[in-house]
């Protein structure tokens, strides 16, 4: 059995397909075809009594009429209901019998010309369905189907005309038939073709536009010259405007006004180059308030099939994140600006920490070397040179830490030997650890030359021995330094083990030992000293190189402090800088530029002993003074001081027009000690660099070697 509502939706299906087009175009013809129903009447009252004629005429107009009520709405493109549609299918129907209807009376009316008309009317019948078979399956059932079957049934069934033979009348209808059959199937073809095609077109449109239009981007498209022809409806809300307003709006006008130019220059290297481009720009929302926006603009041509080409832009609001981006740099900022505020104040810090430093342990060291001090006085200046040296111990290790915590610390690579350095590190050490009985062992394995910061190392392991022996009261300490080659050939580790037999560290404070300022526990400050910095010193100064550096303990039983780091292997030492020997045999004539006053004394009491004659200056103007009216185997020049700092007061020096200007060394002689500062003082033409708190032997050493050798400008300029 059929089903039922299968059988209902087929009837509207055939109803419904293409109904309305052939509706809207029979609407359109009817005048014509009026028209040729009345000329061809006339014609027809030729062969057949006129008032038949007439009212065939009459039957016709009014068919034609009815369906031009009929068919109305779907011309002016409005949908049609089914009894609408079914009145104008079945006038259609009586329309064409009307016509084969002329076409039979013509036939059987008995004049010889009558079959050849009812021939021309009919075949010109059977054409026409064509065309209404294009347009819809129904126009063809009764404009092509039903006025054939109605012929046919004239043909055979009326009374034949005389002379006329049925077989060639058959024949010929039967090929018109077929010809106009085959058509019909063609159009058809060529219809659901066209349907399908626009289907699928209709659907990808609807994605599409589904896509587009509920984008939360703002999404458009735009012709060259900037005429808008399409845009998301999510650019009302973006703009704040009605959509309708901003297609009207010339290009640019919600462009932030500071922003055009520069977009603009943007869009033209776009339509020359083509591609895609990425604009960020501001643009002013209806409220007058402007934002952030991000825009991809695509150029779309003929590769894409668009042709003149068009502009594809894809906005997202970037407010938020041009916000945040200002804040981080804001904050970037203000960090730069603290860092530099605290590395300021660290080099201010040191220099006048070192300062007041460079007295206290330079004449604490000149009592404790002094002859004319007995017993407890004696033991007092010892005791004032010990606290000058530890606190100048702390100056240094703060400094230190504060420039590597802030990465101001640059390696110095150079090749060493690590066998060489741990024995110089043992000896160096062997009296302290005789004085407190501990034994103090090196051990080697599989050394060879390396390439690394050898100071730097050197600064760890000290720092582990001294810790070491201070933290070990009897038994030994124990220097392993292992090497073993990396994958790669051309580079090794370097494994350094401390190991000694002292007190060690409780489990609960071993993950606290590099940190700064710990101790494991106050009692250690109070029986041993120390600040606490050393170990974390040694954790960056190891992670800078790369390495890993850590700790075995065991409370009462002793620690082990070990550190790694891959370093490249080195093929041989670097000569060795020629030790100068120099003597003070000679008398030296100095010039001490010192704006301090104790600290002038303090160098002439240091160098009392010797035959040096020197004049002293208190600033950088009286050093230029000075230095025009007497003649100087060096100069001591003092860097911070009041009227004129000493940089200064050496470029003045060095361009003085007299020849001694340019051939007499200048040793800088300051509490700045960072390596830009001592850089800044080579600059300016100083030859060397003594920092403060000074030593007196390094003191001597360098007047030594710059007393009597004069300076070669051009072969320092040659080295510079
Ligand atoms: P300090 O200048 O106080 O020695 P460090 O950073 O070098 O500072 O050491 C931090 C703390 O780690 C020490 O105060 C001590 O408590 C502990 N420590 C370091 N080395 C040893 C060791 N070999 N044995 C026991 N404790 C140690």
């Amino acid at each position: 059995m059929d089903d039922p509502q299968l059988g209902a939706d087929g009837l509207k299906a055939i109803l419904d397909e293409g109904l309305d087009e052939l509706a809207a175009t029979a609407h359109a013809g009817a005048a014509p075809r009026v028209a040729i129903g009345l000329v061809t009447a006339w014609i027809f009252s030729l062969l057949l009594p006129w008032p038949f004629c007439a009212g065939w005429a009459c039957v016709v107009t009014a068919l034609e009429a009815s369906a031009w009520f009929a068919t109305r709405p779907q011309f002016l493109g409005r949908a049609a209901g089914w009894s609408r549609r079914l009145w104008h299918v079945s006038g259609l129907a009586a329309s064409c019998l009307a016509w084969v209807a002329l076409g039979a009376f013509a036939w059987a009316g008995g004049s010889p010309d009558g079959p050849v008309c009812a021939a021309v009317i009919w075949l010109s019948l059977v054409l026409f369905s064509q065309t209404n078979a294009y347009q819809s399956p129904i126009g063809f059932a009764v404009s092509g189907a039903l006025p054939a079957a109605a012929i046919l049934g004239v043909v055979v069934l009326a009374p034949r005309p005389p002379g006329v033979h049925l077989v060639p009348v058959l024949a010929i209808m039967a090929l018109a038939f077929a010809f106009a059959g085959e058509g019909v199937v063609r159009m058809v073809k060529a219809r659901r073709r066209l349907n399908e095609t626009q289907a699928r077109m209709r659907q990808s449109e609807a994605r599409y536009r589904v896509l587009a239009d509920n984008a939360t981007d703002v999404i458009t498209l735009a012709d060259v010259n900037g005429k808008r022809i399409y845009m998301s409806p999510s650019i009302e809300a973006a703009l704040g405007y009605p959509i309708d307003e901003l297609y009207r709006m010339p290009m640019y006008t919600y462009i932030h006004p500071d922003d055009r130019e520069a977009l603009a220059a943007q869009s033209q290297a776009l339509m020359e180059t083509g591609g895609s481009m990425r604009a960020e720009y501001r643009v002013v929302r209806a409220d007058g308030s402007s934002m952030w926006v991000e825009t991809n603009f695509t150029l779309v041509g003929a590769e894409s099939g668009v042709d003149p080409p068009q502009i594809v832009s894809v906005a997202r609001v970037a407010q938020q994140r041009k916000e945040l981006e200002a804040q981080l740099i804001e904050a970037r900022e203000a960090a730069e600006a603290a860092a530099a505020a605290k590395s300021d104040f660290l080099a201010n810090m040191t220099h006048e920490l070192r300062t007041p430093l460079n007295a206290i342990i330079g004449f604490a060291g000149l009592l404790r070397a002094s002859p004319r001090l007995a017993g407890q006085d004696a033991r007092h200046a010892g005791l004032i040179a010990d606290a000058g040296a530890t606190l100048l111990d702390l100056v240094n290790d703060v400094l230190d830490f504060s420039r590597l915590e802030a990465g101001a610390v640059e390696l110095d690579p150079t090749p060493f030997d690590p066998a060489a350095e741990g024995r110089a590190m043992v000896d160096l050490l062997s009296g302290q650890a005789d004085a407190k009985g501990v034994a103090l062992r090196l051990q080697t394995e599989g050394l060879g030359l390396l390439t690394g910061d050898a100071k730097r190392l050197r600064q760890v392991l000290l720092n582990f021995l001294s810790n070491a022996i201070k933290f070990t009261a009897r038994g030994a300490v124990t220097l392993r330094l292992a090497q073993t080659p990396a994958a790669d050939g051309a580079r090794a580790q370097l494994r350094a083990e401390v190991v000694d037999s002292g007190v060690g560290i409780a489990a609960d404070q071993l993950a606290y030992v590099f940190e700064r300022f710990t101790q494991a526990d106050v009692s250690v400050s109070r029986r041993y000293g120390g600040t606490g910095l050393g170990l974390a010193i040694c954790k960056r100064t190891i992670e800078l190189m790369g390495g890993r550096i850590g700790v075995a303990s065991r409370e009462g039983e002793g620690s082990t402090f070990w550190f790694e780091v891959e370093l490249p292997i080195a093929a041989a030492l670097a000569p060795a800088p020629e030790a100068s020997a120099a003597e003070l045999d000679r008398p030296v004539r100095l010039l001490l530029v010192e704006d301090v006053a104790v600290n002038r004394e303090l160098v002439k009491t240091v160098l009392a002993p010797f035959d040096i004659r020197i004049d002293t200056a208190e600033d950088g103007v009286g050093a230029i003074e000075a230095f025009r009216a007497g003649a100087y185997d060096l100069v001591l020049m003092d860097v911070q001081m009041p009227v004129m700092d000493g940089l200064t007061a050496t470029r003045r020096i060095r361009a003085l027009p007299i020849p001694a200007a340019l051939t007499t060394p200048i040793v800088a002689m300051t509490a700045n000690v960072l390596p830009e500062q001592i850089a800044r003082c080579a600059e300016a033409g100083m030859d060397g660099h003594i920092g403060k708190p000074m030593n007196p032997a390094e003191l001597l050493t360098t007047i030594a070697h710059w007393a009597g050798t004069e300076r070669d400008p051009e072969a320092l300029a040659r080295s510079a």
